[in-house]
């Protein structure tokens, strides 16, 4: 890279490895301006995810296990955007738009790849549809909700089966998050169902699913016996050498046709690479993007990656790096210092770290832990969890948050407030009033408009191609032809409107042929006569 008055660093993926990666670089180059450092997030918070089980069960407050990313790397500007996409070759990256629909693009000299992975439900039918993926920090608030409803209605539920379905909770997925998830909804399920006058805690099924033959492969035999014994002994079903398979709404369907009648479905499995990172064409490994061992991406020289979405070589090892929070701070502290030594010219680092060890929380107080090679179970280990965590969290006043929650859930009984925060997804209302623009030429075709009551125009330059009332709709041909908007819509009047976004516009387009049918006979009604 060559040096030059301003280098910008542009960071994509604001979880551990990005955040982490953007704080390095504030304290390596403190007040030294030279250095623009841009973070690109499609939320303004980091998550700490180890303590995102206890998110369902309410021993920490949704709040708490979120830190703002401005106050961690106040010298950052962060773009609370969605990626669109990355242009290797010309150095720009795309985002989504803000309130106005407008294309964004940024440039950099160095880019930073920390896209993590998602989770991926394609080739289990019905799991999109009927299974709640526990990654991010909604996942935890959803599932949180959805158990406290399902216990509302099997209290006034009369028929036997369906409230038996009601009061089966099964969670798939035997590694550490799969595994604390399902000891902390255990925990929450049978001391929450205290408050409900028609639930008998014995009619509580809570199973786990695993496809191997013992839970949590990651750790020693002896300390994953201990995890397995425990939560056996506290009712929870394990279910080992047992593939699921599918799901619909009434029960998850596990390989070799058994069904688990259901209505809480958890999936902490499978992850797949983030769509952007398989978009890219430069070299991956089982989906992540192929490092050298300073964090580089061959080929593409100013370009870096790590975290979850990178396979990064342990130097001492050879071996690519496990995806845990743990290694992707240790690779952002070594990914900083390389820039700062490509920029001044000095010598690089090699990435090498030996993991600390490991731990998972098994809830009521007991916890295993595999650390410098000491061997920690029950309660003890439980002490040390917390400690440990506690420590790492980012920022004073989350750690003070958190150790409150933890003391006030030892003395008081569990929450079982049910939020119901959700709104209809894809379709809105918006209001104008005379006068206002609705969208422009130019614009990005992001949503399709149907006019409730009121008049609005369709004006190409100073053409007034139209105008446009109750029952008629506009905006379409952006949506089907992905391009942006030929002309631009005004109110005339006071509007009402109704909005329906890409993403459920396309899914109606494609799958309901009569409605596709309509759409082109508009369009070709439009092209024929111009109209928007
Ligand atoms: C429930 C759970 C518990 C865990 N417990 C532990 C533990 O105890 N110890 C441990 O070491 N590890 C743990 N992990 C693993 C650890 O959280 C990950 O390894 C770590 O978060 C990886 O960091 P990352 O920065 O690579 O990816 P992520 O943390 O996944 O960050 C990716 C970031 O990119 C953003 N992003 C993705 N796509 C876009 C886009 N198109 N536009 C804009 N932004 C985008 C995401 O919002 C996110 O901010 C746990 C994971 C989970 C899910």
């Amino acid at each position: 890279m060559a040096e030059s008055a301003h280098t910008k660093v542009l960071i994509l993926g604001g979880g551990f490895g990005g955040v982490y990666t953007a704080m390095a670089l504030e304290k390596l180059f403190k007040k030294d301006n030279s250095l623009e450092i841009g973070l690109i997030s499609n939320e303004n918070y980091l998550v700490f995810q180890p303590m995102l089980p206890e998110v369902i069960s309410g021993s920490i407050g949704i709040l708490d296990v979120i830190t703002p990313i401005r106050r961690l790397c106040p010298r950052t500007n962060l773009y609370t955007r969605e990626v669109e996409s990355i242009d290797l070759k010309n150095r720009v990256v795309t985002t989504s738009s803000g309130f106005r629909p407008l294309p964004y693009q940024l440039t950099y000299d160095h880019l930073v790849i920390a896209l993590g992975n998602i989770t991926n439900f394609s080739g289990q039918p019905g799991l999109l549809e009927h299974a709640l993926p526990f990654k991010y920090l909604g996942d935890g608030l959803v599932i949180r909700n959805h158990i406290i409803h399902a216990l509302e209605e099997a209290d006034i539920e009369k028929e036997a089966e369906v409230r038996r379905a009601l009061l089966t909770f099964v969670v798939a997925g035997g590694g550490f998050s799969g595994v604390e998830a399902v000891a902390e909804l255990n925990d929450f399920v049978r001391a929450g169902s205290r408050s409900f006058r028609n639930i008998n805690a014995q009619e509580i099924r809570v199973v786990l699913l695993h496809a191997g033959p013992l839970i949590l492969p990651e750790l020693p035999e002896t300390l994953a016996r201990f995890a397995q014994n425990l939560l056996q002994r506290r009712g929870v079903e394990i279910r080992l050498n047992t593939l699921l398979e599918g799901a619909t709404a009434e029960y998850a369907l596990l390989k070799g046709g058994e069904k688990i009648f259901t209505k809480t479905l958890i999936s902490t499995v499978p992850s797949a690479p983030n769509p952007l990172v398989a978009a890219l064409l430069c070299k991956k490994e089982r989906g992540r993007i192929v490092v050298n061992e300073f964090l580089e991406v061959p080929d593409y020289p100013g370009v870096w990656a790590l975290g979850d979405c990178a396979a990064v070589p342990d130097y001492k090892t050879g071996q690519p790096s496990p995806p845990t929070a743990q290694h992707a701070i240790r690779e952002a502290r070594c990914l900083a210092h390389n820039i700062l030594a490509n920029i001044q010219g000095t010598t690089k680092k090699r990435f090498v770290f030996d993991a600390l060890g490991k731990m998972g929380a098994l809830g009521h107080h007991s916890a295993v832990a595999e650390v410098f090679g000491f061997k920690l179970s029950g309660f003890l280990a439980w002490l040390m969890w917390r400690f440990i965590y506690l420590m790492k969290l980012p920022g004073l006043d989350r750690k003070i948050r958190v150790a409150t929650d933890w003391f006030l859930d030892l003395i008081l009984p569990p929450d079982i407030v049910q939020l119901k925060a959700e709104r209809a997804p894809g379709i809105g209302r918006a209001h104008f009033e005379a006068g206002e623009i609705i969208f422009r030429e130019g614009d990005k075709g992001d949503r399709l408009y149907i006019v409730v009551d009121g008049q609005v125009e369709v004006v190409k330059g100073e053409t007034v191609l139209g105008q446009l009332g109750p029952g008629e709709c506009f905006g379409e041909m952006a949506l089907v032809s992905d391009s942006p908007r030929n002309a631009t819509v005004k109110s005339r009047s006071s509007v009402n409107v109704l909005t329906v976004d890409r993403e459920a516009f396309h899914a109606l387009f494609t799958h309901l042929p009569p409605l596709r049918k309509l759409f082109e006979q508009i369009m070709e009604e439009r092209l024929k006569a111009p109209m928007q």
